[in-house]
């Protein structure tokens, strides 16, 4: 991971700019072309009738985007199924005949706006756990990016 650092925007009182870039490399298990599952769709359909807002932020542009949220798709042949399991007890494993049950359920997806679900800059497929969770939490008054609102808006 490359890391700078206190590089000072004399524009934004109080707060200093941290710039990281990364790099990763992981093991994808193979699998085929993939296809939307009826599940999906339900859930797609489920979430957009109760005219969900983003996790992130109540105030997000934009169309609302089905985020897989404890494993995606790709990582279904990876999973431990018996750990997830344990892990996710509240998850109604009576309905778990293969991992599509889980993977394109209602309790593995999380509703986000195209910015907060895919954007380099404030997505959660790009950035680090805490640097995407603050913002749902960060103060009105706070800027989190050089170039862009808090939402990820130019
Ligand atoms: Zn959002």
């Amino acid at each position: 991971m490359k890391h700078t650092d206190n590089e000072k925007d004399p524009q934004v009182a109080g707060e200093h700019l941290v710039s990281e870039s990364s790099k990763f490399a992981e093991y994808y298990p193979d699998h085929p072309p993939r296809t939307e599952s009826a599940l999906f769709r339900k859930t797609k359909k489920h979430w957009h009738e109760l005219g969900t807002e983003c996790y992130i932020n109540h105030d997000c542009k934009g169309g609302i985007e089905i985020h897989h949220r404890y494993v995606e798709w790709a990582f279904a042949g990876a999973v431990d199924w018996n750990l997830m399991r344990e892990l996710h007890p509240d998850f109604d494993w009576s309905t778990f005949n293969d991992a599509t049950d889980f993977v394109d359920s209602i309790y593995n997806t999380l509703p986000l706006c195209e910015a907060h679900h895919r954007d380099p800059q404030c997505g959660v497929h790009h950035v680090p756990a805490p640097n995407w969770e603050i913002q749902r939490y960060v103060r009105g008054d706070y800027k989190l990016f050089p170039d862009k609102d808090n939402n990820g808006r130019p």
